[in-house]
Parts: structure tokens; C-alpha cells; sequence
């Protein structure tokens, strides 16, 4: 297993994170798995400090995506997979329930909306659950969805807002590690991309 899998892992992770929040977790290990090279991660349980109101990021749902996102991007290819170019297309015809109607995001995310609709599938699909839009707003993903239960106390909504974090980890040109870019509009570009505006 090239060595190259839980580098670009821990990238996107850390990319996704900030320094702090990734205190306490490391790659265990990869697995071959039929999704693609699975990486494992630790991620220890971190305490709030006190008097810190921040609301934390859900770390241990984030690390489980972006090792769901790395595993579809290198499947069966010794080099990330390209992107499809009909990829808004697939996506809605792939998860119709989860997707639904196009995405109005850029191709780089494919991966990582492949392995979000993909695991909010695996887990069981919310009753009346529903993708409103999936678009891109300051370099980001904004993911609105709605059920008939709130969303935000399913796994399913865990899943969507952990992939809004992610996004900010993930050229939306490429799908590279990548990291946001200030300028006449924000966005989130790996290096050789944010080069080429
Ligand atoms: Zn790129």
C-alpha cells in the first residue's frame, strides 16, 4: 500500500481541522477494503476546556469521511481517479434519494459527496429526507437538507455538516488537498489550481 493513502489522508484531515482540534489523532493503519484503501483512525475523545463555548467540530465523523472520500479516490487506480466530467449528473443519478436534483458544486468534490450520500445510504436513509441544494458559498459546501425528524440529531445531518467541514479541505477544481483562498471571490484550491485564475 504506497504510503501515499494516509499522508494525503491526514492532509485533507487536517485541512478540514485546526491545529488544535487535531491533537490525539493519528492513522493506524490502511485496510483494502471494496470501497478502496480504507484508512484507520484514531481519534481520541477530547475534553472542552472549561469556559470554552466554541462548538467543536465532530471529529470522529469527519475522520470517518475523509477516509471514505480517500478510499473512492484511489479505488482500484494506483493514482487518484479522475474525475468524471459528467460528475453533477452521476451524482444525482447514483443518489436520487440523497442527491436528488444536480449539484451546483465544482467537480473536485465529487469524491467527497460520492462518500457522503454513499454512507448517509449505508447508515439508512432518513425518513422524508431531502437535498434542497448543494451548492458552494465562501470557498465552501453548503448542504441543505431537511427530514422529517431535525436533522441535526441524525447521523445522516452528522454526515452532511461533517462534509461541510471536509470541503474546506478539498480543491474544488481537482479534489487535491487543498486549502482556502482568499481573493475577488473565496474558494478552496489546492496549490496548482489556486495558481490558475
Ligand atoms: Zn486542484
Amino acid at each position: 500500500m504506497p504510503r501515499v493513502i494516509p499522508a494525503e489522508a491526514m492532509a485533507f484531515l487536517a485541512g478540514a481541522l485546526d491545529e488544535g482540534a487535531m491533537v490525539g489523532i493519528r492513522v493506524t493503519g490502511v485496510d483494502p477494503t471494496h470501497q478502496g484503501p480504507r484508512v484507520r483512525f484514531e481519534v481520541l475523545l477530547m475534553r472542552r476546556r472549561r469556559g470554552d463555548t466554541k462548538r467543536l467540530p465532530d471529529r470522529a465523523t469527519i475522520a470517518e469521511l475523509v477516509s471514505r472520500m480517500v478510499a473512492i479516490r484511489w479505488r482500484d487506480s494506483p493514482v487518484p481517479r479522475e474525475i468524471p466530467e459528467t460528475h453533477q449528473m452521476d451524482l444525482a443519478a447514483s443518489h436520487p434519494v440523497v442527491i436528488g436534483d444536480f449539484t451546483e458544486t465544482g467537480p473536485g468534490w465529487h469524491w467527497l459527496l460520492s462518500a457522503a450520500a454513499g454512507w448517509i445510504e449505508e447508515t439508512g436513509v432518513p425518513a422524508g429526507f431531502r437535498s434542497n441544494q448543494v451548492k458552494e458559498k465562501f470557498g465552501t459546501l453548503r448542504w441543505y437538507c431537511s427530514a422529517a425528524e431535525d436533522e441535526d440529531r441524525l447521523q445522516a445531518g452528522r454526515i452532511v455538516q461533517a462534509a461541510e467541514w471536509v470541503s474546506g479541505a478539498v480543491c474544488e477544481t481537482c479534489g487535491a488537498p487543498g486549502r482556502a483562498r482568499p481573493g475577488g471571490w473565496m474558494r478552496t484550491a489546492c496549490d496548482a489550481h489556486a495558481k490558475r485564475r
